[in-house]
């Protein structure tokens, strides 16, 4: 009897945390303090940063590293971006929940796995082979089903499936590809990083209304260059 009283009061003690709960109050504490004090308010946003497991997308090495607010290298050369930068960078785009999404630069695929919470349909291309597979994997795995990932140079975007409502690109391109912005749908939104890849970038969004382009200049980035096969 006694023992029966012992394991409840350790656990709520903290002693015994299962490694999942753990992570899954770093996870709500990042939600908290990094994205909802900054000023995200998209209630699906926020839920969708609270459920995925950040960790399971970073080097094991970094998984307890994964919730603190910065960027972690990947590999390859490549870092997953700053939690707060994922939330923003997905509010902006306004997803919604029948919308179709085009992600370039897959890389762990957390931003991916972000989208897939809240629409119905995320098509990502990842440039490096070895994180395209990686990524592919681990995203089924998790059992993300309504994620298509594929190797290649997304530049002239997957026309296949085109027009997107949302197209995130989230590696730092000199000029905003045309390919990604003819597949755009009508009232479409598209973020991008613009800028030269070793300075701060400029975060832009376009939204394609009556078949024009507005565009609006968002803040300051830093973001791994936009690469060419
Ligand atoms: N969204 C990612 C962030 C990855 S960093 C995440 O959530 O983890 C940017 C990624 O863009 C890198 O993996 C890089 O290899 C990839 N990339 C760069 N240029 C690319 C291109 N032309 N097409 C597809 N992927 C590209």
């Amino acid at each position: 009897m006694k023992y029966l009283l012992i394991i409840p009061i350790l656990v709520m003690a903290g002693f015994i945390l299962p490694q999942s709960d753990k992570y899954e109050s770093l996870r709500q504490k990042m939600v908290r303090n990094q994205i909802m004090d900054r000023g995200v308010t998209n209630n699906a946003v926020l839920s969708a940063l609270s459920k995925v497991p950040r960790h399971l997308f970073v080097p094991k090495d970094y998984a307890d590293e994964a919730y603190n607010d910065y960027p972690l290298p990947i590999g390859y050369g490549q870092t997953i971006s700053q939690p707060y930068i994922v939330a923003y960078m997905t509010e902006v785009l306004k997803p919604g929940r029948k919308m179709k999404a085009l992600e370039i630069g897959t890389g762990s695929g957390y931003q991916a796995a972000v989208l897939a919470e809240i629409v119905d349909k995320v098509y990502t291309i990842e440039i490096v082979p070895e994180l395209a597979k990686e990524s592919s994997e681990r995203l089924k795995k998790l059992e993300y089903k309504n994620i298509i990932c594929k190797y290649g140079d997304g530049y002239k975007g997957w026309s296949e499936f085109a027009p997107y409502d949302l197209i995130v690109v989230t590696a730092a391109a000199e000029t905003i590809p045309q390919p990604l912005i003819d597949q755009l749908a009508e009232n479409g939104r598209l973020v991008i990083p613009v800028g030269k890849p070793s300075a701060v970038q400029e975060l832009i969004l376009l939204v394609k209304k009556n078949g024009k382009i507005e565009k609006k200049r968002l803040t300051f980035v830093r973001f791994v260059p936009f690469k060419r096969l």
